[in-house]
Formats: structure tokens, sequence, C-alpha cells
């Protein structure tokens, strides 16, 4: 007899709750065992993995986005074929409609600039344990009946997989109007809130402007980077801590503690560090809990910050996630600069400064947009000054009247040029 979903994630959440447990106590030895049974049961039946099974972590290839997708049939432990599942993924995506699946498993595309975007396939009992790891480390067990509004740009019915007494998803399309939005959130009256900052900062704007009043016991941050400005005009509006979670094509990395730390999901990841300085690295991580599509030695494109925290979890922790490296602005052969000074810098020209964007034209130009014209000046000047400080002088700073942001994609503040012309 097939397991209802419920009671899997019930079993993921005992799982899940073990599996901490023995990583917290024994962080190298847990992932060990993880490893080998990740190789005994799911590697063995990758093509492109079975011959290296039972070898070191090690002697696995590093893979990005494109070499990861350019080998998904190959990946995969189902025999899919990339073409196939992809037109699924993208006549779901254009329709709207995410029921359909492929031999029983769900579709979806993560996001991307177009031409860039990903592919990922899911069992049920991934997203079984997706929902066990939401509710166990996010949204927190309780006995009380609680609505989530869930805020997404749509790209699988992952997400539509919860409704029980308990616990109710209601989902909001990204792509909808904003006042549709307002609308609904004010009718539902959510105790839990999920969306990215970009959004939740127009909610937080509606509830000052009384177009909504609601009392959320939490709110939730994913998919972008949460700035600390951001953190605190979301905090401040809604009078409650801003979690943050961080993921990558539906597999749960991390999320924050309750000293505000994000930590790492080490009890089913194995996460090495490609260090940048003394403490940004860029993560290249293994999942040891996908079996349909799996993840090995995957070299992500975020810029993420170590430290230590106090809470007692030995999982890594970080101060935040920076950006990503797209972010990362390159002037003539040598010379980059992370996009938190940037941030910093215009941040720092006015306290008022609270949505702006810097995007990279050349190694010679930028252009900048800030919504309250009148703080323009000041920002460009601070810009101007600090690419002075950092011995980068000729910067060209032109004026933006509007912002890059297409409807239900990501928003980012900074864009690096990718090979800036000279
Ligand atoms: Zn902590």
């Amino acid at each position: 007899m097939k397991t209802p979903f419920k009671l899997k994630v019930v079993q993921y959440l005992i799982r899940i709750y073990f599996e901490r447990w023995s990583f917290e106590r024994n962080p190298k030895r847990h992932q060990e065992r993880m490893w080998l049974k990740l190789q005994k049961h799911v590697l063995s039946r990758s093509p492109k993995y079975n011959s290296l099974e039972f070898q070191d972590l090690k002697t696995f290839p590093i893979q990005e986005k494109k070499e990861f997708m350019g080998d998904f049939n190959a990946i995969n432990t189902q025999e899919l074929d990339f073409n196939e599942a992809m037109e699924i993924a993208v006549k779901a995506e254009n329709s709207r409609d995410f029921t359909p699946t492929i031999k029983g498993l769900t579709v979806g595309l993560s996001s991307g600039t177009s031409g860039n975007r990903g592919l990922f396939v899911v069992s049920e009992n991934e997203r079984a344990m997706w929902v066990a790891v939401i509710i166990q480390r996010v949204i927190k067990w309780s006995f009380k009946k609680r609505k989530v509004a869930f805020f997404l740009r749509a790209n699988s019915n992952l997400y539509s997989s919860v409704q029980s007494k308990l616990i109710a998803f209601h989902f909001f399309d990204l792509l909808s109007p904003m006042e549709d939005h307002i609308r609904r959130i004010q009718q539902l009256q959510p105790d839990i809130v999920v969306g990215q900052p970009s959004l939740l900062k127009l909610l937080a704007e509606a509830q000052k402007n009384n177009s909504i009043q609601i009392q959320p016991q939490k709110v939730i941050s994913v998919a972008e980077v949460l700035s600390p400005e951001d953190e605190k005009t979301i905090e401040n509006t809604f009078m409650v801590p801003v979690q943050q979670v961080y993921q990558c094509a539906e597999g749960m990395l991390g999320q924050t503690c309750k000293h505000g730390n994000l930590h790492l999901n080490e009890d089913g990841l194995i996460v090495e560090k490609e260090w940048l300085d003394n403490n940004r690295f860029i993560p290249i991580i293994t999942d040891l809990r996908r079996n349909t599509q799996p993840i090995i030695r995957y070299k992500m494109n975020d810029i993420l910050h170590a430290t230590e925290c106090t809470c007692g979890s030995k999982m890594q922790a970080l101060t935040t996630i920076e950006g990503r490296m797209d972010d990362v602005l390159q002037f003539g052969q040598d010379k980059i600069i992370f996009p938190d000074f940037i941030r910093r810098t215009i941040i720092g020209a006015s306290p008022e400064i609270d949505n702006y964007q810097v995007i990279q034209v050349s190694y010679r130009e930028l252009s900048l947009f800030i919504s309250d014209v009148e703080l323009w000046e000041a920002a460009a000047s601070a810009l101007d000054a600090f690419f002075k400080s950092q011995g980068i002088p000729n910067i060209a700073i032109f004026k933006s009247d509007t912002l890059r942001h297409e409807k239900g994609s990501k928003l980012r503040r900074i864009h690096a040029k990718s090979s800036p012309t000279m």
C-alpha cells in the first residue's frame, strides 16, 4: 500500500530529528555514514556516478550549473530525458498548471536568466522531505492551526503539497498583480508570510499606508539577498524578526537560528568551501538526501560569510548571503569589488535611501538608480569617492530613472557586467 503523503511527512520529521541529533554528536562520522548510504542506494543507479562507487568524495568532479544541466540524462537515477522533462516543465510554467508529472515525479524550473534556467526533478518522497525540513526548521511545529501565505514565482507543484488540520499553505503567484495580493492577504490574515524581500517590502509599505492590516507571527524571507536595511524596514513594520531561508533548486540549504545567524543544514549536506578571503566563501554542495537527481559537488554561485554562532549547533553558521558571484564588480584585469561595499556606500550616503540599483555597463561606466531622485547626487558622489579610495579612478556614473526588475523574477540591486567591454 502506498504511504499517504502526510504520513510520509511525519516519517521524515522523525528521521531528520534523529539525523540532526546524530550530526550534532559527531558531524564527521554522521556525514561519512550518510555519504556511504548515498553511494550504495542512489549513486549506484546513476549512469554518471555508478563507476565511481565507494570512492572518496574528492574524486568526484565539481560541477557548475551548466555542466550539471548538460549531464542531466547521465546524472538522474530514473532514466529521464532532459528534453522530455523540460517540455513538461515549460508547458506547466506557461499554462500555470503545475500538476503534470513525468513517471510520477515533479518537474520544475529553477529561476535564472532566460537560457540559463535549471531543470529539477523530485520524487514524492523528496517533496515530503522538503516539507518536513520546512516544518521542523522554519515554521516550527505547533498544535495551533496556522495559515501560511506563500509568495513565489510558481515553478512546480512542490509547494501546494501541504494542507492539513494544523497547517494550510496558501499560494500567491508572483506574476499576479499586487492589488490582488493585497486584497487576498487582507482576507486571509495569515499567521506566517513567506516571500522574497522585495515583495515583503511592498507588503510592509501596504501595511504602513493602511491598505492592509495583518499581524503575522512569522515573516520568512526566501530567494533573494536580504539586506540589513530591508530586514529592518520589514521588522519594524510587522514587529517580528525576519527569518531567512537559503535554498537552491528546491533543496533546503539553511535557515536562521534563534540567534539570527543562518546555519547550513549539514546534517543532510556536505559543504566544501572555496575561500575568497578570510570569511567569504563559495559553497560546493553535496546533498545527502536527494535521490532522483543527485547533487554531487555542485558549485553554487553564491558568496557566503562564515561566522561562529553561540546557539550550540555545529552546523556551519553564516552572518549573511552577500550575493552572487554575478554581482561582483570587476574593473580592469584584476580589481574586484564585492557587492556589499557598493551597498554600504550607497546606504551610507543617506539614511533615507532604501530603493536603489547599480548596473555596470562597462569597466568605466555604471548606471545608478535611486528612487528618491533628490538623493541621487549624494549617492553618486559617495560612490565616486569610494572608487577613488579603491584606486579605481574615472568611473562615469549615469542616472537611471527606472529599476530593472522583471515581474516575478528576483530583484538584484547590483548587477555586474559578466565580461565588461573596455
Ligand atoms: Zn546559531
